[in-house]
């Protein structure tokens, strides 16, 4: 019984940006419609460090159709200052005839393009079509494909990049410009503050691993999309309750951010909003079952948790490009009978 295997490289070039929008648009109207099932992610917590490790199961779509997959994952946000991702792991991929192991692939790289993927989704179906201004907030592994997204969905001249340490948006920045499709296409500003980054965006990217506010509500021009990426527990945050209470909040799945987002949860606590301030969820608003923005000066907010389905739907297509192009290596692991 051959699995494939799947390496970064492998996964970089058969899940482009464009078509992981697609796939993620895809995955999340699934979810929103009830034909895909994940519990909520387990995390085992190292004792006495932020590492964790995570595993994130799925069942994504519904009979013969169906893929059954699992992200297995390290969390090491200490790996930042290391030449490692502080997302290590696999993604698992099953068939549904006979639950044979189709595929395993690298997390890391399905987990970047995937994350940044379904916030261009969420850019391209909230924020205003003619939004030129992109503020990111973090400079880490998730910068660059987040500017390859919301690029892919919207007109964008000018990016302009926050991080804790200068040096790393510097670092970032020197990377864009000495690529081909960045140079002359795109100002690339890095910005002594958050504040001074998100003035006047249109569009918001917060992708750092802080746990508490690095983005104020009174900083956001009406008007202005933010997809709140970075905090994916319930004791940590972002946002502060402002920026929350002031936006249209849209989320991945609302059971997860009932029990896993802090930048929901702390404002909630606090009594500033209640679960009736979720408008809804990123794949209802893609069905058209819900409304999005109802005006061009709404702030609106995507939160995002990240959803085991994505990396199975994402894996999923890779896998069938893969058995497409020949690419990935082929072994036997076992699962037959002598
Ligand atoms: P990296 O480790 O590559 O980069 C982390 C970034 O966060 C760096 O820019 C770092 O700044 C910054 N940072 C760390 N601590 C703080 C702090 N206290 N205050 C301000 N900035 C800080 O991480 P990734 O790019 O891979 O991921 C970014 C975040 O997104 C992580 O929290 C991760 O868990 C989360 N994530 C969310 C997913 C989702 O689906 N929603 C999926 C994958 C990741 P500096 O340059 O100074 O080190």
């Amino acid at each position: 019984m051959p699995t494939l295997l799947l390496t970064d490289k492998d996964v970089r070039t058969l899940l482009p940006m464009p078509e992981c929008i697609e796939i993620m648009d895809a995955a999340l109207r699934s979810v929103s419609a009830g034909e895909s099932t994940l519990p909520l992610r387990t995390v085992i917590r190292l004792n006495g460090t932020p590492n964790a490790f995570g595993s994130m199961p799925a069942i994504y779509g519904s009979g013969p159709e169906a893929s059954i997959g699992a992200k297995i994952i390290t969390v090491f946000p200490g790996n930042d200052a290391t030449p490692f991702d502080s997302h290590i792991g696999v993604v698992l991929l099953f068939d549904v005839a006979q639950g044979t192991l189709l595929a395993i692939a690298d997390a890391s790289s399905i987990t970047a393009i995937r994350t940044s993927a379904v916030s261009g989704l969420a850019t391209r179906i909230l924020s205003n079509p003619d939004s030129r201004e992109l503020a990111v907030l973090g400079a880490g592994v998730l910068a660059r494909p987040h500017i390859d997204a919301v690029r892919a969905v919207r007109p964008i001249e000018r990016v302009r990049v926050w991080s804790r340490s200068r040096v790393r948006a510097e670092e970032l920045r020197t990377r864009l410009v000495a690529t081909e499709d960045y140079s002359d296409k795109l100002e690339i500003v890095v910005c002594d503050s958050a504040r001074d980054a998100v003035r006047n965006a249109d569009v918001v990217c917060t992708i750092t691993s802080a746990r508490t506010p690095i983005l104020e509500g009174g900083w956001l021009s009406p008007g202005t999309h933010v997809n709140a990426v970075g905090a994916s527990l319930s004791t940590a945050r972002e946002l502060d309750t402002y920026a929350v209470q002031r936006a249209l909040l849209f989320v991945d799945r609302r059971e997860s951010t009932l029990a896993e987002a802090g930048d929901f949860l702390i404002p909630r606590a606090e009594g500033a909003i209640t679960d009736t301030h979720i408008r809804g969820e990123l794949g209802e608003l893609s069905l058209r079952t819900i409304l999005g923005r109802t005006s061009r000066s709404d702030i609106t907010l995507f939160k995002s948790l990240g959803l085991a389905v994505e990396d199975v739907a994402a894996l999923r297509h890779v896998y069938e490009r893969a058995r497409e192009t020949g690419a990935g290596k082929s072994v036997e692991l076992g699962g037959m009978r002598d």
